[in-house]
């Protein structure tokens, strides 16, 4: 049989936090210093859940979309959000709010897949987000927190590994 299950994750947070740069990350392995910012693009990596192979499909999102109702459509079409804020940036950890909210409200439920990512954690001289502040968020939040960094990889698998399980275990349950 071909049919292989498809898992469509949505990447979103403000701009500048490294959301094109985790993507590319994880699809190519490479680390992109500057990426167009206006770029939304859809990727495609091969995976493998509970043994079988998988598609996983990323929207990278670039907060260009000229109407709010464009974003609605990306996020009720997503079935998985990694949501990423920058730990240099107390600014983008404020805005995340936000965009749960959205995500409930555009989903209709406060259970959706999410994993809350805080980015760039190789910058430790500018961090202005404690991992404190990041894992009491994913308890109110009921999701789980990971830092990682496009630059050296670290956690990078891993955020998208922890979304599709979260993803098939959404599936599953249905
Ligand atoms: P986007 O607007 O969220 O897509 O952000 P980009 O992926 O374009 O990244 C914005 C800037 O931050 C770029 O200059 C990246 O090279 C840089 N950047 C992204 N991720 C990291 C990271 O983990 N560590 C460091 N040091 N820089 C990063
Ligand atoms: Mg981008």
């Amino acid at each position: 049989c071909s049919f292989q299950k498809e898992y469509k994750v949505v990447v979103l947070g403000s701009g500048g936090v490294g959301k094109s740069a985790l993507t590319v990350k994880f699809v190519s392995g490479n680390f992109v210093e500057k990426y167009d910012p206006t770029i939304e693009d859809f990727y495609k990596k091969q995976i493998t859940v509970d043994q079988q192979p998988a598609v996983l499909e990323i929207l990278d999102t670039a907060g260009t979309e000229q109407f709010a109702s464009m974003r609605d459509l990306y996020i009720k079409n997503g079935q998985g959000f990694v949501v990423v804020f920058s730990v240099t940036s107390m600014q983008t950890f404020q805005d995340i709010q936000q965009l749960r909210d959205q995500i409930n409200r555009v989903k209709g439920q406060s259970n959706s897949p999410i994993v809350l990512v805080g980015n760039k954690a190789d910058l430790a001289d500018y961090r202005q987000v404690a991992p404190d502040m990041g894992e009491s968020l994913s308890r109110a939040w009921s999701c789980p927190y990971l830092e990682a960094s496009a630059k050296t990889g670290y956690n990078i698998e891993e955020v998208f590994r922890v979304a599709v399980g979260e993803m098939s275990a959404v599936a599953k349950a249905r």
